[in-house]
């Protein structure tokens, strides 16, 4: 599918239709590394920008403790508008918005994709095969663990991580996030990365 018809196919659902603004992406398009989380929220809808919330401000907070900017990265979700009420993703709404992550992963092609909770992480998991997410693993038992993945065609090193949302108010979620983080540190400082 072309960049049109992806676009299309997304703008199709409810959730598209109902919101304020389509949140594609933020960051360096060329980057090696893309963070991909699930949905924009509703700061997010508002500024039509993604992670710019509460687990935005946590993310930024993480990323700059490992030296990462936006300079470095490109991060983007599953969905690319706001669920009402935060609801989780429906199947269907994946399936039509997923071919758009796709595009944006062909053009960019990353070298490294850090998912970032459940619904990331279990769609890169099941190799962008939708109906095949929900056996998948879920983010507790796959967080930190580095693998390659063949998603379209093209080889990416995956790095599930926990949702910034998630570890907010969870003191040993914040622990665990600081180590995997170090985990990305290492494997973004690989030579071959660049
Ligand atoms: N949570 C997400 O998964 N994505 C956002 O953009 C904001 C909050």
């Amino acid at each position: 599918m072309n960049v049109v018809d992806v676009v299309a196919l997304a703008k199709e659902t409810q959730i598209c239709k109902q919101c304020k603004h389509v949140v594609v992406g933020k960051g360096n398009e060329k980057a090696a590394i893309l963070f991909v989380g699930e949905a924009p929220g509703r700061n997010e809808d508002e500024q039509g920008l993604p992670f710019v919330g509460a687990a935005g401000k946590n993310l930024d907070k993480l990323l700059e403790k490992v030296g990462l900017s936006l300079d470095a990265i490109y991060v983007t979700n599953i969905l690319k508008c706001h669920p009402p009420k935060n609801r989780d993703p429906l199947p269907e709404e994946i399936k039509a918005h997923t071919p758009w992550l796709l595009s944006q992963i062909a053009n960019m092609h990353p070298k490294v994709v850090c998912s970032l909770g459940n619904y990331a992480t279990k769609f890169f998991l099941a190799g962008g095969n939708v109906d095949e997410m929900n056996q998948q693993p879920g983010i507790t038992k796959v967080h930190g663990k580095v693998r390659m993945i063949s998603i379209n065609g093209l080889s990416i090193k995956l790095i599930p991580l926990f949702h910034p949302a998630a570890i907010i108010y969870n003191r040993k979620l914040i622990e665990e996030w600081e180590k995997d983080m170090e985990i990305v540190k290492r494997e973004i400082s690989q030579r071959q990365l660049f």
